[in-house]
């Protein structure tokens, strides 16, 4: 159970703190891989409560399954990312299986939302030129991370929230799992600590276009600048 402390307005009218213009708004996106799982509902839950948009990079082996969970997020603002078929590390691979791997995620992605996602997730964060030029080839570009809390080895929410808020900056990209309870929980905890310092949690392919800056096919990125 999240311990939120609700204070009492004071009596005496405030003097209105200035709210800074949305062009200087700090902007921070999450990253979720390997999901979705059975606590991806909880979590998109607690992100529309929280108006926070997040990007799931998707494993497209979970997709049967779990189709009305991607089509819900999808659905309520969120970005779908393809982080392969079955989770090799995709630098191993040959020029034609990396690109299976990646197409038939895609096409499974497209078939539940509509839209082919523009940004690959490489499990592991194994990669290499081979790997950019066929996430290039479909159109798409490589996403990695700045942030990570290492989730899946501390489950433990509080850990997990704190390690993304030592760590959280202007343009980070954060990598972090929802296939762990704690996880879901930690990121909502800090969700809620980040939005008081003036952040808005917002989906990678957003907080980009918000920095003005362009995302190209077959480029890897870690962070927004
Ligand atoms: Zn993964």
């Amino acid at each position: 159970m999240a311990t939120v402390t609700f204070v009492a307005p004071p009596a005496v009218t405030p003097t209105p703190k200035p709210t800074p213009p949305p062009s200087s708004n700090k902007l921070i996106a999450f990253g979720f891989d390997d999901g979705p799982s059975r606590y991806t509902p909880r979590l998109l839950d607690g992100l529309k409560f929280r108006n926070a948009k997040v990007t799931f990079f998707v494993l497209s082996n979970r997709v049967g399954s779990n189709a009305a969970t991607i089509k819900r997020a999808y659905d309520e603002g969120h970005e779908i990312g393809n982080h392969s078929w079955n989770h090799p590390s995709l630098n191993r691979l040959s020029w034609n299986s990396i690109i299976k791997q990646i197409s038939w995620t895609n096409s499974e992605i497209r078939k539940i939302t509509g839209e082919t996602p523009k940004l690959l997730r490489p499990p592991y964060g194994s990669s290499n030129r081979n790997v950019t030029r066929a996430a290039g080839s479909q159109g798409m570009s490589v996403v990695f991370w700045d942030v990570d809390p290492r989730d899946w080895q501390y489950r433990n929410a509080a850990r997990v929230k704190n390690n993304i808020l030592r760590a959280a900056h202007d343009g980070a990209i954060i990598v972090i799992h929802d296939t762990h309870s704690t996880s879901v929980t930690g990121a909502l905890q800090a969700i809620d600590e980040l939005k008081g310092r003036g952040y808005s949690v917002v989906t990678i392919s957003e907080m980009f276009r918000l920095k003005g800056q362009s995302m190209v096919n077959g480029a890897a990125y870690r962070r927004a600048k």
